[in-house]
Order: C-alpha cells, then sequence, then structure tokens
C-alpha cells in the first residue's frame, strides 16, 4: 500500500511524528477534516426542521451518512442503522432498551474476561434496576476464548452475549461467529463490540447473523461525536425508546405520545448530523483504499513488528495475546535488566518515548478485569492505522532500545 500520510493533515504539521496509538482514536485524513468543514461553511442547518432548502439539504447529507453506514457494513436496512454518541452510547441504549422490556430478574448476561469498561459497566449498571446476573467467559492466558466454559455458562435464564469482535488490549480476533452460531441455538440475542473491528477489516452484519453491532465513528478515521448502533429491524421494532425528545415521536400529546419509526425513535434530539457526514466521508476514503488491502496492510505491520521487537529484545520483552488471528495492536512489558523486577513501568517507557515524538498508549486500557487476568497493572500498546510504515516500527524499535539501555545503567 503507497504511504498515506500524505492524506492526513497532522502529518504535515507534525512531521517526524510516530503515530502508534491508533487503538485509541485514528488521526483523520484530508477529506474528511475538508468535508466537515465545508458542510459548515457552506450547508449548515437543523435537519428534519425547516422546510427551506439549506435544512433538506442538510437532512439529505445525513440520510446519505446513514446509507453509506448501511452499505458499509452490509445491513440489510437503513432503519437499523441508529446514530449515537460513540460504541459506549450504542451498548448503554441497547442495555437500557433491554432491561425496560426484555430482561426479567434472575435472567443472565454473557460477557468475556478481555472487554473494555463500555462492555461491561453498562450491564452492570441495569442491575440496580433489574437483578440480572453477568457471567463471564474465562480466556487463557493469551487471551483466547475457552469455548466448552463459554457454552458452559448457559442456562435456560441466559438472554445475551455480549462481546467483544476485537479485544482492544491484546488485538485479538475473537470467534464471533461461532459465538454468534451458539447464542442462536439458545435462542439468545447477542450484541458484538466491534470498535477494533470495523477499522481493521470488512464487516457483514448479514454474514455474521448478530443482532446488535456498535462502533465508533473516531476509530474508523472519521470524527468524534458519533457512533453507530446496527440492531435487526424486528427486535429494535418491538422495543420502547432509549432517551424522549424531538425526533423520535410522531405526534405528542398530554394524553397519549406516538413514537417515530425507526431508526428516528432511538435518535432523540438534534444528532451529529456534521460528523455522521465526516463518517461517511471517512468511510469513503477507506473503501477507496478498500478494506482487504487495509486488512492486509495492518497484517504487514504487525509481523513486521513482532519479529522486529523479538528480535531485539528476546527474552526481555513479553508479549501478550500471541495467538494466531490478531490485528495489529501489540501489548507487551519490557523486562527491567538491571534490577531484575519484572518490568519498566510503561508510563515511563512512554515518557520516554515521547520525547522523540513517538505516541504509544500504556496502562489498563480500560480493561482492569482483563489485567486482574494477566496479573499485570499495566502494559504498553502499540496500534496501527493506514498511514504507519516500516520506517515507523523502526524508529519506534530503536529508540526502545535507547530507553532499556537507559534504565540498565
Ligand atoms: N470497546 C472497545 C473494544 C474499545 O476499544 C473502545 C474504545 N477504546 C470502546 C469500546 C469504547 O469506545 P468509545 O469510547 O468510542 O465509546
Amino acid at each position: 500500500m503507497k504511504n498515506l500520510k500524505k492524506d492526513f493533515p497532522i502529518f504535515e504539521y507534525n512531521p517526524d511524528l510516530v503515530f502508534l496509538d491508533s487503538a485509541a482514536s485514528t488521526q483523520k485524513p484530508r477529506v474528511v477534516i475538508d468535508a466537515e468543514m465545508e458542510f459548515q461553511s457552506k450547508y449548515y442547518a437543523n435537519i428534519h426542521r425547516g422546510i427551506y432548502d439549506l435544512s433538506a439539504k442538510a437532512t439529505s447529507a445525513y440520510d446519505q451518512a446513514r446509507i453509506t453506514v448501511q452499505k458499509f457494513i452490509n445491513a440489510k436496512y437503513f432503519e437499523e442503522i441508529i446514530f449515537t454518541k460513540n460504541a459506549t452510547e450504542g451498548i448503554n441504549l441497547v442495555a437500557t432498551i433491554l432491561a425496560k422490556d426484555y430482561f426479567h430478574d434472575f435472567d443472565e448476561i454473557i460477557i468475556s474476561t478481555l472487554e473494555h469498561h463500555a462492555n461491561i459497566v453498562p450491564w452492570q449498571l441495569i442491575q440496580k434496576f433489574k437483578n440480572i446476573k453477568i457471567r463471564t467467559i474465562p480466556i487463557d492466558d493469551d487471551g483466547n476464548i475457552d469455548f466448552d466454559a463459554f457454552k458452559a455458562l448457559f442456562s435456560d435464564k441466559t438472554k445475551l452475549v455480549a462481546i467483544a469482535h476485537v479485544s482492544n488490549v491484546l488485538g485479538n480476533i475473537l470467534p464471533v461467529e461461532e459465538i454468534i452460531k451458539f447464542a442462536k441455538k439458545k435462542n439468545v440475542l447477542t450484541l458484538i463490540d466491534g470498535c477494533q473491528a470495523v477499522n481493521s477489516f470488512k464487516i457483514d452484519v448479514q454474514a455474521l447473523d448478530a443482532d446488535f453491532y456498535v462502533f465508533s465513528s473516531h476509530k474508523l478515521y472519521g470524527p468524534t461525536g458519533v457512533g453507530v448502533l446496527y440492531g435487526k429491524k424486528d427486535i429494535l421494532n418491538s422495543l420502547s425508546p432509549y432517551q424522549g425528545g424531538g425526533d423520535m415521536i410522531s405526534t405528542v400529546s398530554f394524553s397519549k405520545t406516538q413514537y417515530n419509526t425507526l431508526p428516528y425513535k432511538f435518535e432523540a434530539g438534534t444528532p451529529a448530523f456534521v460528523q455522521a457526514y465526516g463518517l461517511k466521508k471517512a468511510i469513503e476514503y477507506l473503501e477507496n483504499i478498500g478494506m482487504n488491502s487495509v486488512y492486509e496492510h495492518n497484517q504487514n505491520l504487525l509481523y513486521y513488528a513482532k519479529k522486529r521487537l523479538e528480535q531485539k529484545f528476546l527474552d526481555d520483552i513479553k508479549i501478550y495475546g500471541n495467538v494466531k488471528d490478531k490485528i495489529g495492536i501489540i501489548s507487551f512489558i519490557l523486562r527491567d535488566l538491571k534490577s531484575k523486577i519484572d518490568m519498566i513501568h510503561p508510563h515511563d517507557v512512554a515518557t520516554l518515548l515521547d520525547e522523540k515524538n513517538i505516541a504509544i498508549r500504556t496502562g489498563h486500557h480500560c480493561a482492569e478485569p482483563l489485567m486482574t487476568r494477566l496479573k499485570i497493572i499495566a502494559t504498553c500498546r502499540i496500534s496501527f492505522g493506514v498511514y504507519n510504515d516500516f520506517e515507523d516500527i523502526d524508529k519506534f524499535v530503536a529508540r526502545l532500545k535507547d530507553i532499556q539501555k537507559f534504565f540498565k545503567r
């Protein structure tokens, strides 16, 4: 894949930047930045409200954005695409509406040990008003799901499986196809957190057959402030709204209020329509590259980085999540050669990398139960975007070697 840095203004303003934190949020291509600017400058008016031309144009742009998302993930109907604030809001939305209309006391939800907090805490929050049990799928030291243990978690009380498509800490691609298939057999709903998957390979929600699929625009080269909840039409139709307000109603009176049809029923208030338009441009940008090329590029970077780290650091590095199916996320700790205590603290590593304008992520990555399972408090995490190249990895590895030497003095 040709070098795409030139498409991203951040590298024009900051040419030495080695950005290895795309799993937290991706940089934005010029086409996305320009599209938002153009929208705000030339076509801006609130949607769905005005009957004047400007409002009609803004409404049409928002509608087109929905169709672009629909096609991107191969949803059957545009009504199945709900714009949210982010993936977190998508999961909270589903948790809340299921708690209102679907869950009963003593029902059970299955999640995994490696979930992001966004796929843990919303389920804990609804425990305040429904007596629901959360059961967790165990994993091994590399983050593999124990499939037999998963199957054994099912009971006649199981109502939902909510699981990440890709771990944001380890990069492991989870066997969601098998998980969904098994859940279907048991008549159990499924929600897939696709935050780290949708930017890395082609998603086909019809082939997957998940009931809900969520992701954020900002990890998909699009703007912040907008996310997507895909939900099957018949399921969304059967559930009550999440929030009340403008747009989600068809008529309102003090005696009876009627709700709007999908997808508006779940989009109360003025949505982030400019940002949704930016997301449309981001998707078009990715489709222009081709999702297969995006995946291949990401895999090439992953294998190159892993090889370089293993060659340079041998036994002095511990890489987590050594599995076959992975995307370009590597979590690791560096051993402290001098004191022989387990590691150089990841925050020290990141601070010293930052001195050379190399950005990586450290900490628990919003996955504390996974850290507890792996018996660590933090890792260093590098992750790749379409703009990264082998030179970025070489610079990172060279600086990491210097850091290790620095701690050995
Ligand atoms: N799930 C996963 C797997 C993630 O990586 C993230 C973001 N780190 C989220 C959920 C939450 O995304 P957001 O903060 O954009 O809602």
